[in-house]
């Protein structure tokens, strides 16, 4: 396992990892290739290959939280 040093950024924000395979972006932005999707109010972030995988099941509960 090669774990990354976890390092908070000034505010005290946490980097950006994958809602589905916790992969950390290394920012507290996620980079631009990242899904992010809005659930009960909260931001998820989804890494670019979790949202290949997962591109129709999220945007289908996106599309209902919209509604
Ligand atoms: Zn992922």
């Amino acid at each position: 396992m090669d774990e990354q040093t976890h390092r908070p950024g000034p505010d005290g924000t946490d980097d950006v990892a994958c809602a589905l395979c916790g992969t950390r972006s290394g920012s507290e932005t996620a980079p631009p290739t990242w899904l992010c999707s809005v659930e009960n109010g909260s931001r998820r972030y989804y890494c670019d290959e979790c949202a290949r995988t997962h591109i129709r099941a999220i945007e289908g509960r996106l599309d209902s939280a919209w509604w």
